[in-house]
């Protein structure tokens, strides 16, 4: 295992900025395929969203077998979301990638428009790590912004974002009697003494008890006894890569976190006496920058459950899922999600126009805002970054870029071709 000695991680083959679910995925995939792979987070622990914003279930499907592992592993950890960090850590470190903590990526290292490596800042100072391949799965595209790439932010015409959401947990849950509503169908059937659960959220809201863009209170299963974790908060007209807009949506979301919580107390049988367990290390940030690269996914491709020969992520299957920009719930006209026919997605979405040295992961890649409202959960990002790290090694054990490798190849180590139509 490799040593957190800076000086052994000044050269890389492959350098992941970004811990969460499609980072991790990628620095593993990376150097199982050989190459030497660091990844690089800004937080103390892995997980990106599904922990530190406490957001889960871990949802979509795709034929990823890495995703296959993750889940098998987490299972043996009894899907404690407390301890997914750990079963994070521990696959990297077992691939033989290196991890270094608590420390920002400030910007790329760069050759003309080619990524060589970025600077990272944490408290030994500003240093430069050198790379073959980078791959940014920072979510937000941290290292494409700043390398250049070109970008769309936003639904088509007004650019507004998917509101960010506070999930949290409470304790004192008395689980034999407590609602579990995972979704806005469910919460028309759930009955409690004072009608549908979604008829009292309603009226919660008209009387001035719950801030008047919630409008559904989802509750999910925790592993621990007396415990429930909360999908309700939503912060409209927010971007998060605005500081001032991060600033009031954390602010804001923790405040409405408190009123729903009482709100619960008060309306809700078995969490009469339910207290906050847990907030989380972040608000939820569910869309920002979305790169433009060599292909693009759009809405239809997913209706049609397009095949693309070009696949490096096969039967990726997810709602999409857009959470409503301008008032509560979500966006679509029937108020629910609209169904997808299990897609793929090309590698071209993970290359940026224009920029070497660098592949896109996770919920940046190239897609638009209905796409991308279906592959950022956190199972099909974990395969998108599978893709990455496989892509990533071999170009640098090719010496070449990622546009320039053969996709087959990519395919044929990701277990792919035999489902590949030609
Ligand atoms: C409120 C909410 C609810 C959701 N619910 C679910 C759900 O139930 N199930 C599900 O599967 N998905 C859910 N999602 C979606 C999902 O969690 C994310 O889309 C997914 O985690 C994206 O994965 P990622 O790896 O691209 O990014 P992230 O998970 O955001 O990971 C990015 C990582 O990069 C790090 N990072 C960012 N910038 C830098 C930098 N400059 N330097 C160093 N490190 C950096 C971050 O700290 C983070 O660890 C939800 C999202 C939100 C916001």
């Amino acid at each position: 295992m490799p040593s957190i000695s800076m000086n052994n991680f000044r050269d890389v083959d492959v350098l992941v900025a970004g811990g969460g679910p499609s980072g991790v995925a990628a620095a593993i995939a990376a150097a199982r395929r050989g190459a030497n792979t660091l990844i690089v987070e800004r937080y103390g622990r892995l997980g990106g969203a599904g922990v530190t914003s406490m957001v889960n279930p871990l949802m979509g499907r795709s034929c990823s077998p890495l995703v296959g592992e993750v889940l098998e592993r987490f299972e043996k950890v009894q899907g404690d979301w407390e301890v997914l960090d750990l079963v994070y850590a521990d696959m990297i470190q077992e691939s033989g990638a290196g991890i270094m903590l608590h420390s920002w990526v400030v910007d790329p290292l760069m050759d003309g428009r080619r990524v060589t490596g970025i600077r990272v800042l944490n408290k030994q100072g500003l240093l430069s790590l050198g790379a073959k391949v980078v791959i940014d799965a920072t979510a937000d595209g941290d290292v494409a912004f700043k390398a250049g790439a070109e970008y769309e932010k936003g639904r088509e015409g007004d650019g507004l974002l998917q509101p960010m959401t506070i999930m949290y947990r409470l304790g004192g849950v008395d689980k034999s009697r407590a609602l579990l509503c995972g979704n806005e169908e469910e919460a028309f059937e759930i009955q409690v003494p004072e009608g549908s659960w979604h008829e009292v959220v309603q009226r919660g809201g008209e009387a001035g008890e719950l801030p008047r863009n919630i409008g559904i209170i989802r509750t999910y299963e925790s592993p621990h006894p007396g415990e429930r974790i909360v999908n309700a908060t939503q912060v409209n007209y927010v971007d998060g890569t605005n500081i001032e807009d991060l600033t009031r949506a954390e602010l804001e979301g923790r405040r409405q976190a408190l009123a729903v919580t009482k709100f619960l107390q008060q309306h809700a049988p078995g969490y009469e006496d339910c207290y906050i367990a847990q907030m989380p290390q972040s608000i939820g940030v569910r869309e920002t920058r979305r790169f433009l690269g060599e292909e693009y996914l759009t809405k239809d491709d997913l209706v049609s459950g397009r095949k693309w020969k070009s696949a490096v992520v096969r039967d990726a299957d997810f709602v999409i899922d857009i959470h409503n920009p301008e008032a509560t719930s979500q966006a679509q006209a029937e108020g629910f999600a609209a169904r997808v026919q299990p897609y793929d997605i090309p590698y071209g979405c993970l290359v940026p126009r224009e920029i070497d040295g660098l592949l896109l992961s996770g919920r940046c890649i190239s897609g638009s805002h209905e796409a991308h409202a279906s592959y950022r959960v956190q199972q099909i990002v974990m395969a998108i970054g599978a893709a990455a790290g496989t892509a990533a090694a071999i170009a640098a054990q090719n010496n070449s870029q990622p546009r320039e490798i053969d996709v087959s190849t990519v395919q044929e180590k990701l277990g792919l071709m035999a489902t590949i139509r030609q």
